[in-house]
């Protein structure tokens, strides 16, 4: 294996790289080993594992999902089993809801903003 550019292929196959180096390749029926790179130029080389390009649609044709916030979960009533309410954000909405109008707050997280993680 080398990283120089061949120069030339002779007629028996021979390869010519550009340090006058010369290989010829070993035909497949005497290879010892298989030949593991597909045909597709356009396969990935990864860990030592090829992986091929996986067919998806183009981009002008993909759609995306209509979304629907966790908001949506406090106008609808109580036990609703709509996608929507069976979120577990719908329920952290709810609980935060029931303590403001109880007078409570619930810090939206107990984790310490990233400034004052820095500084400790
Ligand atoms: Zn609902």
């Amino acid at each position: 294996m080398t990283h120089r550019p061949i120069r030339r292929v002779e007629p028996d196959g021979t390869r010519v790289y550009a340090d006058y180096h010369r290989y010829k390749p070993v035909p497949v029926e005497k290879r010892k080993t298989r030949i593991r790179k597909p045909a597709n130029p356009d396969a990935i080389l990864w860990n030592g594992n090829w992986y091929l390009p996986l067919d998806v649609l183009p981009e002008d044709q993909r759609v995306m999902p209509e979304t629907r916030p966790d908001s949506l979960t406090l106008e609808h009533g109580a036990r609703c089993r709509c996608e929507v309410c069976q979120r577990p954000e719908a329920a952290v909405l709810w609980r935060r809801r029931h303590a403001s109008q109880n007078g409570r707050v619930i810090p939206a997280s107990r984790r310490r903003p990233r400034e004052a993680r820095r500084r400790a």
